[in-house]
Parts: C-alpha cells; sequence; structure tokens
C-alpha cells in the first residue's frame, strides 16, 4: 500500500507526534480527538481535522487508535452509548469500509484487545493490537517499538505505517498477544529497576560509589537494561531521567497501570507472579507518597529514606 490514507483518533502525548511521524513520511491523516487543542496542533502540521471518530474512520486505508485504556477502546470500537461522543451507539466496527485495516496502538487489558479483534474478525474488518513500547521521546523521533496482535498478513499490510513510526515491529500472535507482549515486559521492567534500585542503594551505603559499583555490574552477571540505559541513581548517566530529576521518562502512575494489566494476564493465564505482585504493591505505594508524576525510576528513592 503506497501513501495510505491514514485516519487517526487519539492525538494525546504519544498520538499527536506518532500521527505527525507519518504526515512528516508524505502520508495524509485525518485526524480526531476529543480535546480541540490536540487537533488544532495536528492540523497546523498538515491533518486534516475530522469532526467525529466516524468521520476519521471514514474512507481510509488505514485507522490508526491511540487511546488510555481499554474502556475507551470497547467503547469506540464496539460501541457504548453515552461513554464517548462520535462513533454512534453501535461503535465503529459496524461502520468502517473492509478496506480498512484497523491498528490500536493504545496499552489496554488482553481481553479487551481480544474481544475487539474478534468482533472485527466476525465483521469482515482486519485488525491489530498493537501497544508500543517507548515513550513520548521515541513516539517523537519515531523509534517505537510495536507488539502486534493479529494474522499474519495484516501484520505485513500495516509494515508501511508502522515503519513510519518506529523502528520494530514484531508479531507477537493472533488477536491480543501484542497486549500479552507488553504486559510481560512492562512486568520485567518495573521489576528489574526495583531490583537495580535496591544493589545500588545497598552498595552505596556500604561506601561503594553508584558510578563505580554500576560500572561493576555492567562487566558482570547482574547487568540489565534498568543499569545500563536507565540508571535510576541521579548523575550516573548524563541524559537520564535521574539526572533531571526524574522528570519526563515513563511516569510511574502509567507502570502502576500497566502493573495492574500484567496482574490481569498473570491471573488469566493461572501463573503466580509473586514478583509481579511485589513489584505493584512498591510502585502503588511509590505512587501514593506523592510520586505519580515522577518517572519510575524515582523509586529508588524509597530505599534512600
Ligand atoms: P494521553 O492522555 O496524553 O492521550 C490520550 C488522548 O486520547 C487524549 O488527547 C484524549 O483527548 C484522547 N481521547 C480519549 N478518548 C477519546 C475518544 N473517544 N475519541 C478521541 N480522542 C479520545 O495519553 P498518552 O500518553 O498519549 O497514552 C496513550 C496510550 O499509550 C495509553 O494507553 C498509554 O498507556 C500508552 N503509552 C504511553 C506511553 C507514555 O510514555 N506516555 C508510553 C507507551 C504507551
Amino acid at each position: 500500500m503506497t501513501n495510505p490514507q491514514v485516519g487517526f483518533i487519539g492525538l494525546g502525548n504519544m498520538g499527536g507526534p506518532m500521527a505527525a511521524n507519518l504526515l512528516a513520511a508524505g502520508m495524509s491523516v485525518k485526524a480526531f480527538d476529543l480535546s480541540e487543542s490536540a487537533l488544532a496542533t495536528l492540523t497546523a502540521k498538515g491533518a486534516t481535522a475530522a469532526g467525529s471518530a466516524a468521520q476519521a474512520a471514514s474512507d481510509v486505508d488505514i485507522l490508526i487508535s491511540m487511546l488510555p485504556a481499554g474502556r475507551h477502546v470497547s467503547a469506540l470500537y464496539l460501541g457504548s452509548p453515552g461513554e464517548h461522543d462520535g462513533a454512534g451507539a453501535e461503535g465503529l466496527l459496524a461502520q468502517l469500509d473492509s478496506r480498512t485495516v484497523v491498528i490500536d496502538c493504545s496499552t489496554i487489558d488482553a481481553e479487551t484487545a481480544q474481544a475487539v479483534g474478534h468482533a472485527a474478525n466476525q465483521a469482515g474488518i482486519r485488525f491489530l493490537d498493537a501497544p508500543v513500547s517507548g515513550g513520548v521521546a521515541a513516539a517523537t523521533a519515531g523509534t517505537l517499538a510495536f507488539m502486534c496482535g493479529g494474522d499474519a498478513a495484516t501484520f505485513a499490510t500495516a509494515q508501511p505505517v508502522l515503519g513510519a513510526m518506529g523502528r520494530a515491529s514484531f508479531h507477537a500472535g493472533p488477536a491480543g498477544a501484542g497486549q500479552v507482549a507488553k504486559a510481560c515486559n512492562n512486568m520485567l521492567l518495573a521489576i528489574h529497576m526495583l531490583g537495580t534500585s535496591e544493589a545500588l542503594a545497598m552498595g552505596e551505603r556500604h561506601g561503594l560509589d553508584p558510578r563505580v559499583l554500576s560500572e561493576i555490574m555492567l562487566a558482570s552477571s547482574g547487568r540489565n537494561w534498568s543499569l545500563e540505559v536507565y540508571n535510576p541513581w541521579p548523575e550516573v548517566q548524563e541524559n537520564s531521567a535521574a539526572s533531571n530529576d526524574y522528570q519526563g521518562g515513563f511516569r510511574t502512575d502509567l507502570m502502576v497501570k500497566d502493573l495492574g494489566l500484567a496482574m490481569d494476564v498473570a491471573a488469566t493465564a493461572g501463573i503466580d507472579n509473586a514478583m509481579g505482585k511485589l513489584a505493584a504493591k512498591l510502585y502503588e505505594a511509590h505512587k501514593a507518597d506523592g510520586n505519580a508524576e515522577l518517572d519510575f525510576s524515582s523509586v529508588l528513592q524509597r530505599y534512600l529514606g
């Protein structure tokens, strides 16, 4: 599909820059957001404003959504009167042209993703759940990673648009598999950030320099992503969130949300995710202590008192 017509719904912190990258790649974008200012920011970059979600979704090759949570995605596609405006009570799946490929990039519960994916199948609509890894900076730079659930042919059709917004995309499996992959990854991220923080705090209280200890563990078996590219100790890495008063980056409240999704994925699989549960408890306490807006690596500060 060369130069597809794209509909884009949800132009927030992530969706706005993602849609801007599609425009920069020369694609035409018809956009909708409940927020007029979010819509105005994108139209200033060349997008056409749609007056409703249904309008953004009509007569397009690809429809992308980037919404906060499962209830928004379910209301948009399956319908839920009163929950949102624009799509009508029946939801978009009942209104879409069969040529339109739908890609939902929101991070939501796997159950909703599966339900919407199956409903789309029944309606003859090609649908991918495609949550992303990488925050606002990656959305802006066009370096997101997409984890996709759906059939292989739909995944292949989506490549040009995913390529304009990211550096990698993976086909995780059938409907909902993208959300399962995202939940697994973010639960592991939560855990190794806590482990890294705990180890650094322990060493520093014994008089070690956190930079030196980081170097030692990076060259040893404790090496991990949090230590290597997202060190939670301020000033160990120049451009880390920790070196910027934990501003920007990935907010603690979003990590708490993602851990909630991981709890559901573990429970429905019958897995006792003891480490994930403990991580959820610690990040929830950190959020409750007034740190919701800070980057999640600020959890280190809990160990320092
Ligand atoms: P956001 O709150 O900034 O943006 C959501 C946008 O959706 C808002 O502009 C809102 O007005 C709009 N919206 C809500 N319901 C709508 C509807 N029915 N029709 C049209 N527009 C509607 O959120 P965000 O940070 O952009 O995150 C979006 C998704 O991406 C979430 O699921 C989040 O978990 C995920 N995510 C975020 C990050 C991050 O760092 N921010 C990283 C990875 C994934």
